[in-house]
Formats: C-alpha cells, structure tokens, sequence
C-alpha cells in the first residue's frame, strides 16, 4: 500500500496531433489545470510536436514525455531518435514498451531493456509499460505474463536507477476497447507488480499506473485502489475536457 505517492496522469497522444493540433491541446490542458491539486500531469505528443509542446507548456507544471526511444546515442539508424535528442528537446519521461510496440514493431522484453537503461543513462524517466493480452489472461497466464516481463524489461539496472521508473499496468484487452479492468483485477496485478519491484527494480515505492480506456468516469474507482498510483490515458488525453477530468479525478 504506497498511496503517499503523487499520483501521475500522463496522456499518450499516439499518433494524432498535428503540430497546430498539438499546440491548441497543450494549451487547452494548460489553461485548464486547477493548480496544486497534488497530481502531476504529462503529456507524450508524437515525435514532430515535441518541440512545439515543450514551447507552449514551458514555465506550467506539465511535464513533457516521448513514446518511444531507441538505445543508441547516435549513427546510422534512420528514423530512430535516441535518449539525448529527447532530453534536449524538454523531455522527463519516455514511454517504453508500450503494447502497440510490442504489437507492431517487433518491441521484445530484451528492446525494451536495453530502452530503458539507455534512456535512464540519460536522465530520462521511463514509464514502462507492461500487460497481458486476452488470450493469456483467459489462459490464466496473466501474473506469469506480468511477472516476466518486469523481471526481463527491467533486468540489471544500475544501483539507484531504478528509482527513477514509473511502470504502466495496462492490460492489451483493454486499450482502445472501451473495456476496462476492474478496481480489483487492476490492484491485483498491481500488488504482483509492486512486490516484485524491490528485488527487481531495487526500490518499492515506484508509481504504478493503469491504463486501459481510462475515463473521468471511471478513474476516481480505479484510483482510489491502494496499488494504482496514476493513469496513463490513451484516447481520453486527447481532448482537454476529459484528459482534465481524469486528473481532477485523481486529486
Ligand atoms: C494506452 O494506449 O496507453 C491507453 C491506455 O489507451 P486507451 O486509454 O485509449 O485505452
């Protein structure tokens, strides 16, 4: 039970926004935002807005996050973007791993290792995604599926880097679905995530958010388990009304 935790609401803008979109959303959430209801809010834009993100929410509480890193510094990888480019472009969190990585991309628990210890090299914070599919919770593989990929996503970190994660429960069957995990499905796959985290991540007091068609409707229940320490919110962050919503939820 870890609830003196802030709670962080991060928005994965996937990919949608153009860079004029982008900006109008940014300063939608920004002129929005209650202060200091004890929630940190980011925003994961795509690629081409960071820059335009990082201007409209300088000097504002908002923290800027990218959606996916490579581990490389530099050279001939064409269309990656490595740790450094993100940090000079304003960005405090990476996301890393997500399923649609995983689903798309060929993203394997070994990428996203070698992702997340090179972004954490670079002073980035990864928010690690982790989650299993339909067919293996019906399997009831669900905890064994969770439990290696923390153990493999998050293998051999350096001392005292671990406590820079922020790890993501977001089960595949529900993002994008309109299903959402139940408060007590969610907090049991939490309570798994966060007993591991010592021994894995050498520290135990990490957020730990759900994510799986988050809504300002549901978010208050899902947060107020003792394990779920914040949401990361893919299709209602992409309005400012609800994306505000879902943090005045969480405060
Ligand atoms: C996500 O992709 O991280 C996500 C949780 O999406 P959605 O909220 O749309 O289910």
């Amino acid at each position: 039970m870890t609830k003196a935790l802030t709670p962080l609401i991060a928005g994965n803008w996937k990919m949608n926004k153009t860079v004029p979109e982008a900006r109008a959303l940014a300063r939608e959430i920004r002129q929005g935002l209650s202060p200091s209801r004890g929630v940190e809010v980011a925003v994961a834009p795509p690629y081409t807005a960071l820059a335009a993100v990082a201007d409209e929410i300088a000097g504002s509480p908002i923290k800027l996050a990218a959606q996916e890193v490579f581990w490389e510094k530099q050279g001939a990888y064409t269309g990656a973007i490595s740790p450094l480019m993100l940090t000079d472009v304003g960005c405090h969190y990476v996301i890393i791993g997500h399923s649609e990585r995983r689903q798309y991309f060929g993203e394997t628990d070994e990428t996203v290792n070698r992702k997340v210890k090179a972004a954490l090299e670079a002073g980035l914070f990864p928010i690690v995604c982790v989650g299993e599919t339909l067919e293996q919770r019906e399997q009831g593989r669900t905890f064994a599926v969770v439990e290696k990929q923390i153990r493999q996503g998050l293998a051999a970190l350096a001392p005292g880097q671990g406590e820079r994660l922020v790890i993501a429960y977001e089960p595949v069957w529900a993002i994008g679905t309109g299903k959402t995990a139940t408060p007590d499905q969610a907090q049991e796959v939490h309570k798994l995530i966060r007993g591991l985290l010592p021994e894995v991540a050498g520290a135990a007091d990490l957020r730990i958010l759900y994510g799986g068609s988050v809504t300002p409707d549901n978010a208050g229940e899902l947060m107020g388990q003792p394990d779920i320490n914040g949401a990361l919110v893919g299709g209602a962050s992409l309005k400012a009304a609800s994306f505000l919503g879902i943090i005045n939820a969480a405060g």
